[in-house]
C-alpha cells in the first residue's frame, strides 16, 4: 500500500496538469474533523470579478468524482458570468457527503469560515443538496454569500428570472428562424415541468404557443396541464413529436446522436444544464441539421442574475432588467455563428473568452 507521501507524488502532478489545461486559478480542499465536513472550492477564473458559484453537496463515489465536478462546474461559472456581462468570475464548492446525514447549523458554519479565509475571491450560494437555511448559517460567518431567502433580505427562488431568459433566448431564435419573434402558434415542447418549466409553460401559453409537456412526475404533469390547458406527451415518444421548439427543462445531456438524429424541430432553447451529450459532437450535429441551439448557459443564466443582484441590493425588477439582455445577446451570437460557420455553442464559447480576454487587458495596468 502507498504511503501518503507516496501517494501525493503521483498524484499532485496529474492534477495540476488538469488544472494547467484549463488555466485554474486555485482550488482549496477543507477538512474538518469535528464536524465531519469535507470540501472542495475551486476558482477557475476572477479576471472578472470574484468567482461566484453554488455549493452541491452530494454522496460522491470517491474523490476523484468529486474533484472531476467541480473543475467542470466552476469552470461552467466562467463562461456563464462572463457571457452574461456579469463583472464575476467563475467558482463552485462541493461538498463531499449525504446532506441528509451530515448537514447541521455547525457543519455549514465551518464552512462559512473556509469561505471568509478565502477574503471574498469565492462567494457561494445554494445549489443541489444545499438549501437557502444553509446560505443563512454561512451568512453568521462570512458575507462572502448569496441566494438567501427573501425574508432576510435575498432574492428568493431565481427560477422565474431563469424561465424569463429561456423564454426571451427563445424568442431571439424565432426571430432568426421564423422572420419575427413571436410564439403565438409555435408548437413547443417543455421537457420538465418544475419550477423552471412550469414558469415557462405559463409565459408561453400567455403568448398563444401551442405547449406540450413531459415529465417523470405525474402529478407536476397533470398540474401543469391542467392550470394551463396544454397536452401531455410520454417521455418517450417526446422525440417523434411534430413541434417547432424542443425545450429541456430537466435534466442535462438530452442533446445526444439517438434525440438528435430523431428529432424535426426548428430551434432547441431550454433552461437544463449541459444540454449536449458532447459539445463538439453534437453541436456540430444540430448545426449540420439545420436546428438553431440556444446555448443553454447563455439563456440560463437568470439564476445566476438573480444571485448577482442579490450582491448590489435586491430588487426582482432589477433582476429581470438584467435577464432581458439575454435577448439581444443570443441574437449577436447567431450572426456570429453564422459569420464564422461555426456551431452557437463555440460562437458562445469565444465571445466570453474575448470578453474576458479584453478585459483582463485593461486591468494590467494601474
Ligand atoms: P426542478 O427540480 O424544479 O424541475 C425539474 C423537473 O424535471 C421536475 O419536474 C422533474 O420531475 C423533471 N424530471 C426529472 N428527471 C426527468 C427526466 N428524466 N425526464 C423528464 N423530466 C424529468 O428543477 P428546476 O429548478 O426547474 O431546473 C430545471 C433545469 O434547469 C435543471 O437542469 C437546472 O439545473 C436548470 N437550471 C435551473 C435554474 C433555476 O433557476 N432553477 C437556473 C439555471 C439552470
Amino acid at each position: 500500500m502507498n504511503t501518503v507521501n507516496e501517494i501525493q507524488l503521483e498524484e499532485a502532478p496529474v492534477l495540476f496538469h488538469q488544472l494547467s489545461e484549463h488555466d485554474y486559478e486555485q482550488i482549496v480542499f477543507c477538512q474538518d474533523k469535528s464536524t465531519g465536513l469535507k470540501a472542495i472550492i475551486a476558482i477557475h477564473n476572477t479576471t472578472l470579478g470574484p468567482g461566484l458559484g453554488g455549493t452541491r453537496m452530494y454522496n460522491y463515489k470517491n474523490e476523484h468524482d468529486a474533484i472531476t465536478d467541480v473543475l467542470r462546474l466552476s469552470r461552467g461559472m466562467t463562461y456563464k458570468a462572463a457571457i452574461s456581462g456579469l463583472n464575476l468570475g467563475g467558482a463552485k464548492a462541493v461538498i463531499i457527503g449525504d446532506p441528509g446525514k451530515l448537514k447541521n447549523e455547525a457543519f455549514m458554519r465551518r464552512f462559512g469560515r473556509f469561505i471568509e479565509n478565502l477574503s471574498g475571491k469565492y462567494i457561494t450560494a445554494e445549489d443541489i443538496g444545499t438549501t437557502t437555511r444553509d446560505m443563512e448559517y454561512i451568512k453568521m460567518e462570512t458575507d462572502h454569500v448569496t441566494g438567501l431567502p427573501e425574508i432576510v433580505g435575498g432574492g428568493g427562488d431565481p427560477s422565474p428570472v431563469t424561465a424569463y431568459g429561456v423564454y426571451l433566448g427563445m424568442k431571439a431564435c424565432a426571430k432568426e428562424v421564423f422572420g419575427n419573434d413571436s410564439l403565438n402558434g409555435k408548437k413547443v415542447l417543455v421537457e420538465g415541468v418544475g419550477k423552471v418549466g412550469s414558469n415557462l409553460v405559463e409565459r408561453l401559453t400567455k403568448e398563444g404557443a401551442k405547449v406540450m409537456i413531459a415529465d417523470v412526475n405525474e402529478d407536476a404533469l397533470i398540474a401543469v396541464a391542467k392550470a394551463y390547458n396544454c397536452q401531455v406527451v410520454q417521455l418517450k415518444e417526446v422525440f417523434n413529436q411534430d413541434m417547432d421548439i424542443y425545450a429541456p427543462c430537466a435534466l442535462g445531456a438530452s442533446l445526444n446522436t439517438d434525440s438528435i438524429s430523431r428529432m424535426s424541430c426548428s430551434i432547441v432553447a431550454g433552461a437544463a444544464n449541459n444540454q449536449l451529450a458532447d459539445e463538439q459532437l453534437h453541436g456540430q450535429m444540430l448545426l449540420d441539421k439545420g436546428i438553431l441551439y440556444a446555448p443553454d448557459f447563455l439563456i440560463n443564466a437568470g439564476g445566476l442574475i438573480n444571485v448577482y443582484t442579490e450582491l448590489i441590493g435586491y430588487k426582482r425588477d432589477i433582476a429581470l432588467g438584467q435577464a432581458e439582455k439575454i435577448y439581444g445577446v443570443t441574437l449577436d451570437i447567431i450572426a456570429k455563428s453564422k459569420q464564422e460557420h461555426i456551431p452557437t455553442y463555440l460562437a458562445a464559447n469565444k465571445m466570453a473568452e474575448e470578453r474576458i480576454n479584453g478585459i483582463g487587458k485593461i486591468h494590467m495596468n494601474y
